[in-house]
């Protein structure tokens, strides 16, 4: 029997393959390669699948963070709060700005929670960063609330949302700045690194657009110390082709989530729960068990992969140890830590293939 992987990257390419080497050769054959009318049009196209007045291309999620924590003035000291179970792209973008994240715990959905933001803001909170982990929605009425009554910023990381809705509206335009990531697992994937901005503001926009390009807007022209973060067109006609399909795509993810919510039964297992006006699109499906490492390979066993998004909360990991957070100090952070797993969750995933994944962890016994 096959393996079953986490995920599936080829079944998305053969799915729409004539359009994608369309795409790619008309790139190749331009003799245009970066900043061009590729990019334009999925700009465009990206801003109006959202809502948003403006996108801005950028080169991987993490720059999108980044340069949306630079843009909205984050500098030395200021602090910006930041759910602690998050990847750790979303923490990196805060401390390469020059800030200094502050975590706050997540609830049962996994999303940050919103009755402890405002015991976390203090004289030097400048921003909150949201993070619509897995692909569902955090509650971003109430985030807004928030940050308007404490004259604080908001950037949302929808790197894992593409497409999810809070109450009908897209993520990524409740705040200042929306950022998505177009890593080729993300729901939106390329076929290399990408990301991008979205903005209703002119002004965060243009900064943006020039921060990418060497902090110049007119060429050899510098205002101001910036970087080389660029999507390219390549990456932005591929990521065109799939955009025409997202509603498709998305789709077929959560019929994916409905076959695993109800096939797998199992007392020592617990499923996702979705919140009440949230969507979630299923970037992962995300269980949780208490002895999750010998579910691991009890699966592997089985012909079945599985991964942990995450196993090292940011505020433990190496990376962060000069904040000096003591294990424990983020009790509900590290027990998702240490129980949560991701089961297979693709594009193109088969009947037979989800199948064999709930027989498998509905046998599981411990
Ligand atoms: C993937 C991801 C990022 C970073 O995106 P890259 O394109 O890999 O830099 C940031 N935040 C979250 C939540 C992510 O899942």
């Amino acid at each position: 029997m096959d393996r079953i992987m986490t995920n599936r990257l080829d079944r998305g390419f053969y799915r729409y393959q004539e359009e994608f080497e369309a795409a790619a050769l008309r790139v190749l054959r331009s003799g245009w390669y970066i900043m061009g009318k590729e990019l334009e049009s999925f700009e465009e196209a990206y801003a109006a699948y959202t809502g948003a007045k403006y996108c801005v291309g950028v080169g991987n999620g993490l720059d999108a963070l980044y340069l949306a924590c630079r843009a909205i003035g984050i500098a030395a000291g200021d602090e910006v709060i930041v759910q602690g179970n998050t990847f750790i792209a979303s923490v990196m973008g805060i401390s390469m700005a020059g800030g200094r994240p502050v975590f706050v715990e997540p609830d049962e959905y996994y999303m940050i929670d919103t009755e402890r933001i405002e015991a976390a803001i203090t004289e030097r909170t400048k921003a909150v960063m949201v993070v619509h982990l897995y692909g569902q929605t955090a509650q971003m009425r109430r985030v807004h609330e928030i940050c308007k009554k404490h004259n604080l910023k908001l950037i949302e990381d929808c790197a894992q949302s593409h497409g999810a809705h809070w109450d009908g509206q897209m993520t990524g335009t409740f705040g200042d700045i929306g950022c998505f990531s177009f890593y080729p697992s993300k729901n939106l994937g390329a076929f290399g690194d990408g990301g991008a901005i979205i903005t209703d503001s002119e002004e965060y926009k243009d900064r943006i657009r020039q921060l990418r390009n060497y902090g110049s807007s007119v060429r050899y022209y510098n205002k101001e110390v910036g970087v080389n973060s660029r999507l390219d067109e390549m990456q932005a006609a591929l990521l065109s082709v799939r955009l025409k399909h997202m509603d498709e795509l998305t789709a077929e993810r959560k019929a994916l989530a409905a076959v695993y919510d109800e096939g797998i039964t199992n007392p020592l297992i617990t499923k996702p729960a979705v919140r009440e006006g949230a969507e979630h699109v299923y970037h992962q499906y995300v269980i949780r068990c208490e002895k999750r490492d010998t579910l691991i390979g009890y699966l592997k066993e089985r012909g079945i992969d599985t991964i942990i998004h995450y196993p090292v909360p940011p505020h433990l990991s190496e990376a962060y140890a000069y904040l000096g957070i003591p294990k424990g100090a983020l009790p509900i952070t590290e027990k998702y830590a240490d129980t949560v797993l991701s089961i297979p969750m693709y594009n193109g995933m088969t009947e037979e293939e989800q199948a064999r994944v709930v027989e498998a962890v509905n046998a599981y016994t411990a």
